[in-house]
């Protein structure tokens, strides 16, 4: 199977479709090679895929820096949707983390704080599957504009499928009110994107969303989709 190839084709021929569309498609073409991660910013991605997938995979980077409100998130979507919820944890504990590279990694080195804690679990979690499904939208940030429904991973050599990557937040908004969507409860308390408790600080109303993630430093994007 010629993976980049199906990933090139079906981003052209699906760049239209409806989220349910792309990933159906998703698992008609990878079935239990396909599988979802989520930052358990909502569960959007989760109420889609149960009804889509029942009881697909839905892969969750347990950082060990969460908010508890993140951590209730995935709580609550593991149990009320259709979807079978994995929590990855990275190779370190975080006191075993703080033992060998020092406190407060975050501080000093974030990009090497998410690759131990993010980056690499991720890589471990996915070797099993050959396509994966993010909730990445082109409208979340400059670096995310050119996102394709279906894409190819060169990095890891599999097929990404962002099945929202055309919505708008009006879009997600709506999804999340018809449907009654669990969503963590932090993105109504001023933190529209929601990632570590040390690198993710409240934005105010109007300012960039992801503005609060490692403010004050020059990252934007911890790796995952990068
Ligand atoms: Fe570490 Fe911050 Fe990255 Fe979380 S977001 S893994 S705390 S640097």
């Amino acid at each position: 199977m010629d993976l980049k190839h199906i990933a090139d084709e079906a981003g052209r021929d699906l760049e239209t479709a409806s989220a349910q569309d792309i990933l159906r498609w998703a698992v008609d073409t990878f079935g239990d090679g396909f599988a979802i991660a989520s930052s358990m910013g909502d569960g959007l991605l989760a109420h889609l895929a149960g009804s889509v997938a029942p009881g697909v995979d839905i892969l969750f980077l347990d950082t060990g820096y969460h908010f508890a409100e993140t951590i209730g998130t995935r709580d609550a979507v593991a149990s009320s949707y259709d979807v079978n919820v994995r929590t990855v944890l990275p190779l370190l504990t975080v006191q075993q983390q703080d033992e060998e590279y020092g406190a407060q990694l975050w501080d000093r080195d974030p990009t090497q704080c998410c690759a131990m804690r993010k980056v690499e679990p991720l890589a471990r979690a996915l070797e099993p599957y050959v396509a994966w499904g993010s909730g990445v939208r082109r409208d979340e940030a400059v670096t995310r504009r050119n996102t394709g429904v279906v894409e190819w991973d060169f990095k890891r050599k599999k097929v990404k499928v962002n099945p929202i990557a055309t919505w708008t937040q009006a879009d997600v908004d709506a999804y999340v009110e018809r449907h009654g969507v669990l969503v963590n409860p932090l993105a109504y308390d001023g933190y529209p994107s929601i990632g570590c408790a040390p690198c993710t600080h409240r934005v105010a109303p109007g300012e960039d969303p992801r503005s609060g993630r490692w403010s004050g430093q020059a990252k934007t994007e911890c790796g995952l989709h990068v």
